[in-house]
């Protein structure tokens, strides 16, 4: 298949198909999309049990106040969150 643009046509990486203006040594579209929705399993996995872990310390740990339990379920909503995003941007580059 003739590129578009005159962009040469790199192998992907991982299944080498071959992609117009894809860097060297870079995946696929396809790939990338596959990958990003495995890591995003994976990360979904980890950061489940992340939060669980700090949903029982929150649990143990923290005072019976409202105020307390509030600032408690703030940050067990921001831990799921941080370790969502930061376990899907490592398992993207461990499962390549
Ligand atoms: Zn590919």
């Amino acid at each position: 298949m003739p590129s578009l643009g005159g962009l040469p046509e790199v192998p992907c990486a991982r299944c080498e198909r071959r992609v117009a203006g894809l860097p060297w040594g870079e995946i696929c579209p396809q790939c990338r999309s596959e990958l990003s929705r495995r890591a995003s399993r994976l990360a979904h996995r980890i950061s489940l049990a992340a939060t669980a872990l700090m949903a029982a310390y929150v649990a143990f740990r923290m005072p019976p106040d409202p105020m307390a339990r509030l600032y408690g379920a703030i940050a067990v909503l921001a831990t799921y969150i941080i370790v969502r995003r930061v376990s899907a941007r490592v398992a993207m580059e461990m499962i390549r």
